[in-house]
């Protein structure tokens, strides 16, 4: 889906992290003609050099400060836990009016990290598009990672109507579906969607690593048996998920109690053979992924859209060299 529109939304957007998301958000914003002007930050020389290789923007700068001045929108795109530093170094430099807005995947310690340091005449619009891969950094972004994936805001209660009209408008052109909630819900909700699974395949995948009755080489043998699936979202930026974990501390805690709990159960009907039981819990979640494939948020393809093992296929081909 290509979304263009005549105008761009902004004239200046300053994007102040060029990773994964940031890079998506350039290249979008660039295709579909959303910004007259790409001001970019990393923290890196390295990373900004990259940057500017790929052509994501119009100027470059390792100083928070010099991206933001004059920019008529702001996103932070860097790890949850860098938010105050950012939101420091970039306040005393905003136009009157500016949009600072993120993309953090927790909202409420985001909102606590920011809000403090920014004047009063830019509007603060929290945000966190749901999209994403195990990738990180100015090479893994694409323009079409926001398609047909939410974009949630959580804006505060006295945030200016307009100011969250025109950044919807911007997330819409990128190809997101829009939704407003409390930041509190909103970490609550991603604590079970996104949260608790990245930290069940840390788990998994460590597990595995640490068994010594079965090989490390069993594990990638036969990995093709469940094991892999975890190994994608364990393969996920270790300083984001550590920034997740340490600023969501309460939803993810009371989330991983429910998740044991439940556990316990599975082991009970394990122990006292209660088929039936595990049965219909099995049923019953065989259905939420159909639930989610009719959301349009995956895809319903055999082996989860992959084509390894397939004769004929690059990655089968790659694995025989
Ligand atoms: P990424 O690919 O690792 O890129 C991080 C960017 O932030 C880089 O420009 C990096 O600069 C900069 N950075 C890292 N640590 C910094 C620090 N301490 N101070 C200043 N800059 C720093 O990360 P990402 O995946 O795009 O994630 C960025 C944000 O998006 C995070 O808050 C994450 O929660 C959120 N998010 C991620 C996903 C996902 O699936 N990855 C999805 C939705 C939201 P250098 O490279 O120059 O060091």
């Amino acid at each position: 889906m290509t979304k263009s529109l005549q105008t761009p939304v902004f004239g200046r957007l300053a994007l102040i992290g060029i990773g994964l998301i940031g890079s998506s958000i350039a290249r979008v914003a660039r295709a579909r003609n959303l910004a007259g002007h790409i001001a970019i930050y990393s923290r890196s020389a390295e990373t900004i050099a990259r940057a500017g290789e790929l052509q994501l923007g119009d100027s470059y700068s390792t100083d928070p400060a010099e991206a933001a001045r004059d920019a008529d929108c702001i996103i932070i795109c860097v790890p949850v836990g860098a938010s105050t530093q950012i939101a420091r170094a970039i306040a005393p430099h905003l136009k009157p009016g500016a949009i600072v807005s993120d993309v953090g995947s927790v909202k409420r310690a985001v909102i606590e990290q920011i809000q403090p340091h920014l004047p009063d005449n830019v509007h603060f619009i929290p945000a966190h598009p749901v999209a994403g891969t195990e990738k990180s950094g100015p090479d893994a972004g694409f323009e079409t990672l926001f398609d047909n994936r939410w974009c949630i805001l959580t804006p505060l209660p006295e945030t200016d109507q307009q100011a969250i009209e025109t950044l919807s408008r911007f997330w819409s052109a990128c190809g997101a579906n829009m939704e407003q909630m409390d930041a509190d819900h909103h970490d609550l909700v991603l604590a079970i969607t996104s949260h608790l699974p990245h930290l069940i395949a840390y788990n998994i995948v460590g597990t595995a690593n640490d068994l010594e009755t079965v090989t490390q080489s069993e594990v990638m043998k036969y990995s093709a048996g469940g094991f892999r699936d975890f190994t994608r979202l364990a393969a996920s930026d270790p300083t984001m998920w550590r920034d997740v974990c340490l600023h969501n501390k309460d939803a993810l805690l009371e989330m991983l109690a429910r998740f044991s709990e439940d556990l316990s159960a599975l082991q009970r009907a394990i122990r006292w053979s209660k088929g039936d039981e595990l049965f219909d819990l099995f049923t019953h979640t065989r259905g939420i992924r159909r639930a989610i494939i009719d959301a349009g948020q995956e895809v319903d393809l055999p082996d989860f859209g992959r084509q390894a093992g397939k004769p004929g296929s690059d990655e089968k081909r790659d694995a025989l060299k």
